[in-house]
């Protein structure tokens, strides 16, 4: 029997959904909105987040940085994007401009050209919902890892290192953990293999037979195929494309106990 000892994990989408957290973030700027102007709230929790992604993609030295670490605009709204690597910082020295920018063109999409004092505040309102509250864990995720504690787990997660290290422990997930490298503070985001052996040398233990686990073809499974590590890809009805060879589906994270017990009879 070929027992795997070590499970990393990716986050969003895999362990946890966040979306809630951010939706409530645009209803609680949308509401704020509604009491400072009028708006109809609907309107502008619908606007806020195309404006956000709009002006995140203005500028054309944040796609390479976007590509790499794996970077959302609606992190850009509330993040600070720690990390050793002096690339970031162009973006952390923007990050004012973008919110104000975003913010203001959301209301601009609602008609009204808001003032300064009103831009700030919504995005406050925006980032202080959005850090607030536990983050839900994935359909079937909590009796997946419970399953699975005897085992070195760990997350590798693109994004910034403050928000996917906040959104690990309100989900519950710390004590579990016993590493969480996040794309910012590592220096380089998924599929880069380094990622990988970052990971194993903060773990404890030096015996190691590794299973990937994450939703994302293009940065979880992909990592492992570089690495030559076995993988289970969490796919959605959302995800369209094949297979690639000797990789393992399933369709939540529910399933990955029976997954992997199938895995290790091979
Ligand atoms: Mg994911």
């Amino acid at each position: 029997m070929n027992r795997f000892d070590t499970l990393i994990f990716d986050l969003d989408g895999t362990l946890i959904d966040e979306l809630p957290n951010v939706d409530a973030g645009y209803r609680a700027a949308a509401h704020y909105a509604h009491e400072t102007y009028g708006i109809v709230e609907e309107l502008f929790a619908a606007v806020a987040p195309l404006a956000a992604r709009d002006a995140w993609w203005e500028p054309d030295w944040l796609g390479p940085l976007t590509d790499r670490y794996g970077l959302s605009a609606w992190d850009g709204l509330s993040e600070q994007f720690p990390g050793p690597r002096s690339d970031l910082q162009p973006l952390r020295d923007w990050l004012p401009t973008y919110r104000h920018s975003a913010w203001r063109a959301a209301y601009a999409r609602c008609g009204v050209a808001a003032d300064s004092h009103v831009i700030d505040e919504t995005a406050r309102t925006f980032t202080g919902t959005r850090h607030r509250g536990r983050v839900r864990l994935a359909q079937g995720a909590a009796g997946a890892l419970e399953a699975l504690a005897d085992r070195d787990l760990a997350i590798i997660t693109n994004g910034p290192a403050d928000g996917q290290e906040s959104k690990v422990y309100r989900a519950g997930l710390g004590r579990m953990m016993k590493a969480v490298i996040a794309s910012t503070a590592a220096g380089t985001g998924k599929p880069d293999r380094r990622l990988l052996g970052q990971c194993l040398q903060s773990l404890p233990h030096r015996r190691r037979n590794v299973l990937i686990i994450g939703d994302s073809l293009e940065h979880d499974i992909q990592l492992a195929l570089q690495c030559g590590i076995p993988a289970i890809w969490i796919r959605t009805s959302d995800h369209a494309g094949s297979v690639p060879d000797g990789v393992a589906v399933v369709a939540s994270a529910a399933a990955l106990p029976a997954a992997i017990a199938r895995l290790e009879e091979q």
